[in-house]
């Protein structure tokens, strides 16, 4: 039995458009691929593979987190157990400067090329910008040249000179879903407003990370509609999260993405972005287990945040570091990004 016409064309054409030429696939076409039946999902995979080794090479990117403020945020994001509005079990909680020293060792140590210093804000304050400024400082006077980059939330034009400053390379701030489903998943600011900080932190000269949670009640059009809006984004890292129905949230009693479904996602996101930096973010312990997790990263992935998602526990980073081990994948060199 031969496959539905279209479903062989949209491969196909991925084929000549994405891995011969490094254009992206349209809204169209990616509604297409997340809309393909699991029989095709290896060759999804496959293809979205080669387009990795194609337009990023084999190298892996690891990164480690540490989070400098916990819980407390005044946002109302719905996925989100760091929130104040919500009764989760996530306090409010500052790292020290020693503490947070001792994690970029630690993620150091692991082999990751970067180290991103979260906190959970609106936007920074000016306590949290010196906070970050003398901890960027301690971890240099350490003799530790990993990379930093920051996701304090919104920020004004003056903050993100200043981060320049203290040389940050790269800024997340994610978009979280498509422009047309962000109001039924945050109120208290808008996509517009994210849009914004993205746009100064590009025009200053930081690297852009930015990405979103998969399985928040999207529709797979709004799915679709998200990969783009990325793409136009032209991010140079996109971390994929899928949603952890942590306890308290509205989102609790969501359900957990299907690995299927997830597996889908990933090759149609990577022959969307074809040149960048696609991150396994959070829930993919949940979404995939070990074996998927193999599947993704031979499946278009190629960055991961090793250890753990904040308020989430992680595996350990080892188990990560063995894995890419025995798909032979190389991790990046922080000499080559420098
Ligand atoms: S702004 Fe960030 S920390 Fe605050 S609720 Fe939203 S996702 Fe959570």
């Amino acid at each position: 039995m031969t496959a539905a016409p279209e479903q062989v064309d949209v491969l196909n054409t991925a084929r000549e458009q994405v891995l011969e030429r490094g254009v992206g696939l349209s809204e169209e076409q990616v509604l297409q691929v997340l809309r393909l039946p699991d029989s095709r999902i290896p060759e999804l995979l496959e293809l979205a593979h080669e387009v990795r080794m194609r337009w990023c090479g084999p190298e892996v990117e690891v990164e480690g987190i540490v989070s400098l403020k916990t819980g407390g945020c005044p946002e109302d994001c719905h996925f989100c157990s760091q929130s104040g509005q919500f009764p989760s079990p996530v306090r409010s909680a500052w790292l020290d400067i020693p503490g947070l020293v001792k994690a970029a060792r630690q993620t150091a140590a692991t082999g990751a090329t970067e180290f991103c210093i979260v906190a959970a804000v609106r936007g920074p304050d000016k306590r949290l910008m010196s906070q970050v400024r003398d901890g960027i400082k301690a971890i240099r006077e350490d003799g530790n040249e990993i990379q930093i980059a920051c996701s304090l939330g919104m920020l004004s034009q003056e903050q993100v000179d200043e981060l320049v400053d203290m040389g940050v390379h790269r800024y997340n701030h994610n978009l979280e879903t498509a422009r047309s489903h962000f109001p039924s998943v945050v109120t208290t600011h808008s996509w517009e407003e994210r849009w914004e900080t993205l746009r100064m932190v590009r025009e200053a000269g930081m690297e852009v990370c930015c990405g979103g949670i998969i399985g928040m009640g999207e529709t797979l059009e709004q799915r679709a509609e998200f990969a783009v809006q990325l793409a136009a984004l032209e991010p140079d890292e996109v971390p994929l999260n899928f949603l952890i129905p942590n306890p308290g949230t509205p989102y609790e009693n969501y359900p957990v993405v299907e690995g299927t479904e997830a597996l889908r996602t990933v090759g149609a996101f990577r022959l969307a972005l074809p040149r960048t930096i696609l991150r396994f973010a959070g829930g993919r312990e949940l979404t995939f287990g070990d074996l998927g997790a193999k599947q993704g990263m031979l499946g278009g992935i190629n960055a991961i945040i090793v250890g753990n998602y904040l308020t989430n526990l992680g595996r350990p980073a080892q188990d990560d570091l063995d894995m890419l081990g025995e798909l032979s994948m190389p991790i990046k060199e922080l000499s080559k990004t420098l």
